[in-house]
């Protein structure tokens, strides 16, 4: 069944046999797992970081920014976690979820990319 209300639980470890409905936050890990909220029993990791997920904890609910699209189980479910709700969204089409998948892999590449510092600077100085 399709998950609407959601409970949040901060854990230091995620559960072995998680409750469907329930976003787990582990602040150990710097992650969050649910169940796809589509009711298929999928477990979805979402990473905290700068290029993965942000948790937004306003002291009652919790919210996960981007939103959550599981393109890689059958169901293909794509929603948000607002506030302790999902937010259901269009199924989207195959170029969208290939364009957000590059979307995602760029954003990870650029932050796992070491920062080249001054190059530009250097070669202005050499030309004076
Ligand atoms: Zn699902």
């Amino acid at each position: 069944m399709k998950q609407q209300l959601l409970r949040h639980e901060f854990v230091e470890q995620f559960p072995d046999q998680p409750t469907d409905g329930t976003v787990y936050v582990s602040m150990l890990f710097a992650s969050a797992m649910h169940l796809c909220c589509c009711g298929c029993g999928n477990r979805v990791v979402t990473p905290l970081s700068p290029s993965g997920w942000t948790l937004t904890f306003d002291g009652r609910t919790i919210s996960l920014d981007p939103s959550i699209g599981n393109w890689s189980f059958p169901c293909q479910s794509h929603y948000w976690i607002v506030k302790d709700r999902t937010d259901w969204s269009r199924r989207w089409s195959r170029g969208e979820i290939v364009e957000g998948r590059d979307r995602d892999q760029s954003a990870a590449d650029v932050a796992a990319r070491p920062k080249r510092s001054g190059g530009l600077w250097r070669k202005l100085r050499v030309w004076r």
